[in-house]
């Protein structure tokens, strides 16, 4: 099973990193994908992968915090992207109008100049979207990256499928889960298998089952992908295995992650 969103770098995990990675390689996660927000976080993603046999990292700025890219930062990341054969994606970049952390012109402007290094780096992108779907599809359809997965997908289907016939992927965290989200298991019903992965996203969104024991603030951690792999196969009347096979194959391919 891949894990193929996790923030592994965020201080959540510091206490504890080598502990909650050997527990998701015990729980089946052979391969995690360390998702930065920052440049600086970036660089410790890169970090993180390397001591660790089946992390990959990513370096991306996130919307929350595009009010930090200038212009050398383009650059920046280059040099990141280019630092580790285990550096494997751009991400996460998007928007987030939700938070609204950072302005609509400088999220806007941090996502397309990132998508557009995505793609003449040839690089797969992970994209961040909240109650934005409308100027990410714009953006998205302008750049055109070759290879892009829409992470923590919360949309309703009319909304996404254009993604998906574009060939890109739509990723699920355990918000499938829960009681509330009833459009995001219409969305897994109606999603081809062949174009959704799996995530944590944690130390983020636990998991329903995990938070009834845990309690609604208990940390996320990439071994928990087991039950949102067990969402998926409820929403989807799949096998469990079958669920966990197609999304670590599509990940696979879509990081070119080599066996
Ligand atoms: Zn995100
Ligand atoms: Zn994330």
């Amino acid at each position: 099973m891949i894990d193929s969103h996790c923030h592994l770098a965020d201080k959540a995990f510091d206490a504890d990193r080598d502990a909650v990675i050997a527990r998701a390689h015990a729980a089946g996660v052979t391969t995690m994908i360390c998702i930065a927000d920052t440049l600086e976080e970036g660089k410790r993603c890169v970090e993180i992968a390397g001591q660790h046999e089946g992390v990959f990292a990513t370096v991306g700025v996130h919307p929350h915090v595009s009010s930090q890219w200038t212009a050398s930062s383009g650059q920046r990341l280059e040099e990141l992207l280019r630092s580790s054969p285990k550096t494997v994606a751009v991400g996460e970049v998007g928007l987030d109008y939700h938070y609204m952390r950072s302005t609509i012109d400088e999220q806007q402007a941090a996502f397309r100049e990132q998508l557009a290094l995505a793609k003449s780096m040839e690089l797969p992108v992970i994209v961040h979207c909240r109650e934005a779907v409308e100027d990410v599809w714009r953006i998205v359809d302008d750049v055109r990256p070759d290879q892009l997965v829409l992470h923590c997908c919360t949309e309703a289907w009319a909304d996404v499928a254009r993604f998906v016939e574009r060939g890109y992927l739509l990723s699920f965290t355990g918000i499938a889960t829960y009681a509330n989200a009833q459009t995001v298991r219409d969305t897994i019903a109606q999603c081809p298998l062949e174009h959704m992965m799996i995530e944590t996203d944690a130390p983020y969104l636990t998991p329903e089952a995990l938070r009834a024991e845990g309690g609604r603030s208990m940390r996320n951690e990439p071994a928990y992908v087991v039950e949102v792999a067990r969402g998926i196969a409820a929403v989807t009347g799949k096998d469990i295995d079958d669920i966990a096979a197609i999304t670590s194959r599509n990940a696979v391919e879509f990081f070119r992650l080599s066996p």
